[in-house]
């Protein structure tokens, strides 16, 4: 009986390494990989020897006999990823960390960021016998989005922050928290101070949606949301206010929309024990939520969200599941191959959206309804939100607006920007300049430097290209020699 990768799959790959018959895939040199929302055990191949399961960080790997009835699917849903693949027998060609690297002078990073990315990318460098770095982070308290994006009930996924965290007391790492680089200490200053600076900053502003009435009060970003029920330092108690609220409406359908959702409708007492914060325990005990609807632009085959994350909103016991949207919706929905994301709704009941008792149906006590075809063009209210208008000339009654429709980079004095992407300019990893010319020293990871797509542990393989880049320069340059020409560079006006 194989193994199977479950919900919680990060996609960081440590899995892969330690399978003696390399069944997992998509590996790193394949087209699927950092397209796919996990990895997948081949059944044909698996013998069972448990080793993936031992090293992956967020406990996702489980032998398929002991898989829970909620995750049973997942034994399918691998399966599937093989049928129409042939057994991959041969093994791409090993990378083993060049043999310099014990030879390499000794250089100092300053890491700019405490989250996956910088981890990972701490974790590469740290192979390095004679690297040192020094994490900077502007909040007093570390982790990234690993402590303050992931949702509380995720504890599976959560676990990944205590593999990070002991990357914070190792010791040949300086921690300097509560340092906003930029502000309290400018980049110019920090190449001056370190042979090298990773930048790990994220993306910390929200993609606008600039249609009438989005910045009513009670219309606010689901970062609110997620920051204030994970205890952000950014986020007051008060953020949320849930008193009255019967109807929460989320514009967008990502996986941060179905965080929302979630947690918007739990029971409050599965979150005890969580690390969900105080306050928004407590105003949930109080809530009065009945419905959460997840406005999505499009149909279901172009779903935004995971299958895994939509998989566990259906399997959740005493909150209704529905969809909603033009004709031919849920047809659409039962024709999806099992591999996308919305195929997961197909036991899910139609409902009326225009229909604004928000009572859900079937006698759930909470319901979440995905309305598909759903373009808004206006949140309507006087004082405060009372509802979202649709293109389809359709008004969904609603006290509280949530927009969850992607994060965006945000252009640091100092530092070339790319707009498009929103995210810092870069080649690789190496920052470059509005001509494309290298920034000496300077380099990128995570969101900062492809945009904001991609999970946890989609950041592994991507720092480990940055640092590849970086000690390849170091082979070019010492880095004495290379300072030389960075502060040269930086004096003509960078
Ligand atoms: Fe590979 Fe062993 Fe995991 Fe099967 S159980 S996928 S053989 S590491």
């Amino acid at each position: 009986m194989a193994f199977a990768i479950t919900q919680n799959c990060c996609n960081d790959a440590s899995c892969l390494s330690v399978c003696p018959v390399n069944c997992i895939h998509p590996t790193p040199d394949e087209p699927d990989f950092g397209h796919t929302e996990s990895l997948y055990i081949d059944p044909r191949t698996c013998i069972d020897c448990g080793a993936c399961a031992d090293a992956c960080p967020v406990d996702a790997i489980t032998r398929v006999s002991r898989l829970p009835a909620d995750q049973a699917i997942y034994a399918e849903i691998n399966a599937d990823y093989y049928r129409d693949r042939p057994v991959v027998a041969e093994w791409a060609t090993p990378k083993f960390p060049p043999a310099a690297i014990n030879t390499m002078p000794r250089f100092d990073v300053a890491i700019v960021g405490t989250g996956p990315a910088a981890c990972y990318a701490a974790q590469a460098l740290l192979r390095v016998p004679s690297s040192r770095i020094t994490f900077y982070d502007r909040l007093r308290v570390p982790g990234g989005l690993a402590r303050f994006g992931v949702a509380p009930d995720h504890t599976g996924t959560r676990r990944i922050g205590e593999h990070f965290r002991s990357m914070f007391t190792h010791p040949r790492v300086t921690m300097k928290l509560g340092v906003d680089v930029g502000v309290d200490v400018s980049h110019a200053t920090l190449s001056e101070r370190h042979d090298y600076v990773v930048y790990a900053v994220g993306a910390d502003t929200d993609r606008r949606l600039d249609i009438p009435g989005i910045d009513l009060p009670g219309s606010m970003s689901a970062r609110t949301l997620v920051g204030w029920y994970t205890g952000h330092p950014d986020v007051p108690a008060d953020a949320i206010d849930l008193t009255g609220v019967r109807r929460v409406t989320i514009i967008g359908n990502g996986n941060v929309a179905l965080d929302a959702a979630r947690i918007l409708t739990a029971d409050p007492e599965d979150l005890v024990g969580t690390d969900i914060s105080p306050h928004a325990l407590a105003a949930l005990r109080a809530s009065t939520v009945s419905e959460v609807v997840i406005a999505a632009r499009r149909g279901p085959e172009h779903a935004a969200f995971t299958r895994s994350e939509c998989q566990a909103l259906v399997t959740r016991r005493g909150v209704e599941v529905a969809v909603s949207g033009p004709e031919g919706t849920k047809q659409s929905i039962e024709e999806l191959p099992m591999s996308a994301p919305a195929s997961a709704l197909q036991n899910a009941a139609v409902v009326d959206l225009n229909d604004n008792d928000v009572v859900p149906a079937l006698g759930s006590a909470r319901r979440i309804v995905f309305g598909f075809g759903r373009a808004p063009i206006g949140v309507s209210g006087g004082q405060r939100v009372d509802g979202v208008e649709f293109e389809d000339g359709t008004v969904v009654a609603s006290d509280l607006v949530l927009l969850a429709i992607g994060y965006r980079g945000r252009p640091s004095p100092g530092l070339p920007f790319d707009t498009a992407k929103g995210a810092i300019r870069n080649v690789g990893g190496r920052i470059v300049d509005d001509n494309d010319a290298r920034v000496p020293g300077r380099y990128v990871v995570g969101w900062a430097k492809r945009g904001a797509t991609g999970g946890i542990g989609d950041n592994k393989v991507d720092s480990e290209e940055t640092v590849e880049a970086l000690l390849e320069d170091i082979a070019d340059a010492p880095p004495s020699e290379r300072r030389r020409l960075g502060r040269v560079k930086l004096r003509s006006g960078r």
